[in-house]
């Protein structure tokens, strides 16, 4: 199965391709994980992308086509994926369709998660992980079970995105506004486009993605 969820920062799209990619063998591919990894590596395409990152705004469109095309021609892609962050502009999504055909696949699903801004900024500055082992949480409505403890791992070390701020959200909405936002009517167009209701709880939109996707 190939899948893309899109949505507005903060809509659930790592929480819930990680249920996705657990429950169905895919592998998620996210291009925004793919960049911090390569930031807190100090590679040479993470000291040119760290900046930008940091505003908010979105990296050229060559530059995310190319990262993505490698990683999904990978051995664990293979059995199927699900894109998160990826693609966020008509371009990459053009650059997306001629990738998927010239390697004779095809997109099952196109998943819009819809959100309110207001919503996202306060979901977003509340969100902090586990630096061993990437769970997600929130201060407000998804904390860990024990202060402290990483549900997941027993990890006890915590850290929070460098674009997690008030004033980088507003940034990162605008930007999902003016460029991403668009594609919903591409997709409506193609005929592969679901839109589910981002606003629920994380179990409840976790419970429509499997009811789309069974
Ligand atoms: P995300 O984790 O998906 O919110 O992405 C974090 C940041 O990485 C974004 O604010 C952009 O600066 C950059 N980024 C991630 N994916 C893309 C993309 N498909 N196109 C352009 N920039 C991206």
């Amino acid at each position: 199965m190939y899948l893309v969820l899109f949505g507005p920062p903060g809509a659930g799209k790592g929480t819930q391709a990680k249920r996705l990619e657990a429950a169905y063998h895919l592998v998620q591919l996210s291009t925004g994980d793919m960049l911090r990894a390569e930031v807190a590596s100090g590679s040479t395409l993470g000291i040119k992308v760290k900046d930008i990152m940091k505003t908010g705004e979105l990296l050229p469109d060559a530059l995310i086509v190319d990262m993505i095309s490698g990683r999904i021609d990978a051995a664990d892609a293979k059995a199927g994926f699900i894109l998160d962050g990826f693609p966020r502009t008509i371009p990459q999504a053009r650059a997306l369709d001629a990738m998927l055909e010239g390697k004779g696949l095809k997109l099952n699903r196109v998943i819009e998660l819809r959100a309110d801004d207001e919503a996202m900024v306060e979901r977003i500055t509340g969100r902090f992980s586990c630096v061993s082992c990437g769970a997600n949480y929130h201060e407000k409505f998804n904390s860990t079970k024990v202060a402290g403890v990483c549900d997941a791992c027993g990890g006890a070390r915590f850290d929070r995105r460098a674009d997690d701020t008030a004033e980088t959200v507003r940034a990162r909405l605008q930007a999902y506004h003016d460029q991403t936002a668009p594609l919903i009517s591409y997709f409506e167009k193609k005929g592969n486009l679901l839109s589910i209701d981002g606003m629920a709880a994380i179990d409840d939109v976790t419970r429509q993605l499997r009811e789309v996707l069974d």
